[in-house]
């Protein structure tokens, strides 16, 4: 019999476990479960709109998808749909891909009042994922203040700036599309509590903040320094010396008529979210790096917004029967091994780093442990689990019904604009409904 394998979570790092299980040509039958009806979480829901062609990843994981050893199952959630322990009766290996859906919190006073939003949420929204078709945020604010610096704090500031015409090509919801356009926001802060050394954006996304056609990016030249110094590696080192230059370069910019700002506000720190129910500031903390951390002076200042977005980092909600690692914020695993044919790969087993493609050995690595500990396959998986689903009445999406709500996507498009996205599960559903 095949080994039959499901993994929990179509993302990036569940896409290249299900690659490297049909590379080693072992006998497997891989099947692919989601929540959401779409697969490729953070390709779709995390990934800027505007950065279209990152998301052409899509097309190996397409391919994937439609090898015939594996099966897609949209629409059925860990936990809701199937438990674990079920999953583990059924199948001979459960790989756990769930990633880090939620936020890291800041920690400080005032961070859940109405107007601070976490990136997971926001990014979410502006990517039109269903979690957070009902985000709403608060938009009417001059300023907003991103807290660190980090590629998602880039891709956030980069989306509140853009002119429409920067947007053509992107896959922005339209009522996103339509909030984003309609706000005043003018000033950005990206606020980062260590330096521009420290700063953890990658040089194509910043020196992208020096291309935008309305907003200026703004650098105070006392906050760089003359040269990297620290213990970093020689790549490291000249990572940091193009980041360096890149901002060196935002000094000497002119303003050329450009109407918005995004501020680089280094050597701050969030102390306080201002406000009653509702922000109207945040105080910062002058910092200082000390053995490579952020250290406050005891020198404070506020500025004064309606929404606050801390970008600072992804967090994963401990789930029912997974064993969690408190001390890391992930599911816990020896290099990738949970438990007796449980196995995690991702964010979900390293926390939230590394590009898309950081995944791919992670993904290797979990398809050899499988099959190193399972020589051959002794559950039946995919008929007992249709016949389970069918039981509880779960209605999935297979990756056929999936290329249909993707071709009415890419049909609703507006001009230039790669897809027009279904922004609920309902209306995904309604869609394959009609079109029986
Ligand atoms: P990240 O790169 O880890 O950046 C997080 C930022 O938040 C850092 O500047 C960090 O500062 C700061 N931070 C953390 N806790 C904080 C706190 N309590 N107060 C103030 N600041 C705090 O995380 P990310 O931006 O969420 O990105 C996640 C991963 O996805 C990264 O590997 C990133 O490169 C990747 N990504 C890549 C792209 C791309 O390639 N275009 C786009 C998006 C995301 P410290 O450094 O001081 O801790």
């Amino acid at each position: 019999m095949s080994i039959s394998i499901v993994i929990v979570g179509s993302g990036p790092s569940g896409f290249y476990v299900a690659e490297a299980l049909i590379k080693s040509e072992a006998d497997v039958s891989i099947d692919i479960i989601d929540r959401l009806p779409t697969p490729y979480g953070l390709i779709r829901g995390g990934v800027a709109p505007d950065h279209q062609s990152t998301k052409r990843v899509t097309r190996a994981y397409e391919r994937t998808a439609l090898n015939e050893k594996v099966r897609y199952y949209g629409n059925v959630e860990l936990g809701k749909d199937v438990s674990l322990d079920e999953l583990r009766a059924t199948y001979d290996a459960v790989v756990l891909t769930i990633g880090m859906p939620g936020d890291s919190k800041l920690g400080v006073p005032g961070e859940d009042k109405d107007g601070v939003i976490g990136s997971a949420a926001f990014v979410g929204w502006y990517n039109g994922h269903p979690d957070f078709r009902n985000l709403d945020p608060n938009l009417e604010s001059e300023k907003v203040v991103v807290i660190g610096n980090g590629n998602v704090a880039i891709d956030v500031a980069r989306v509140l700036v853009k002119t429409p015409a920067e947007m053509t090509e992107a896959d922005l919801p339209r009522h996103v599309s339509d909030a984003i356009q309609a706000s005043p926001i003018n000033d950005v802060y990206m606020v980062g509590r260590r330096g521009p050394v420290e700063a953890k954006f990658t040089n194509v996304e910043l020196r992208e903040m020096g291309n935008l056609k309305n907003a200026l990016a703004i650098v105070d030249p006392a906050d760089l320094p003359d040269e990297v110094t620290g213990d970093w590696s020689d790549r490291d080192r000249r990572l940091r010396e193009r980041n360096l230059e890149s901002l060196r370069g935002f000094t000497s910019a002119s303003r050329d008529g450009k109407q918005k700002s995004v501020h680089f506000t280094f050597y701050a720190q969030p102390v306080e979210v201002l406000g009653d129910e509702k922000v109207t500031g945040i105080r910062l903390e002058k910092t200082e790096v000390i053995d490579g951390r952020a250290k406050g002076t005891g020198e404070f200042f506020d500025i004064a917004c309606r929404l606050v977005i801390p970008a600072i980092g992804y967090a994963l909600e401990p789930l029912q029967d997974v064993p969690f690692d408190e001390s890391t914020g992930t599911i816990r695993n020896d290099d990738g091994r949970v438990d007796d044919g449980v196995y995690v790969a991702g964010w979900a087993k390293r926390g939230p780093t590394g590009v898309i493609g950081t995944n791919k050995p992670d993904g290797k690595a979990a398809a050899e442990q499988i099959l190193e500990d399972i020589p051959s396959g002794v559950k039946s998986g995919r008929g007992e689990f249709e016949t389970l689903l069918k039981s509880r009445d779960v209605r999935w999406i297979d990756f056929e019904a999936w290329q249909r709500i993707d071709a009415a996507e890419v049909a609703n498009a507006p001009p230039g604009s790669p897809r027009e996205k279904f922004v609920t599960t309902e209306d995904m559903l309604n869609l394959l409904a009609d079109a029986k």
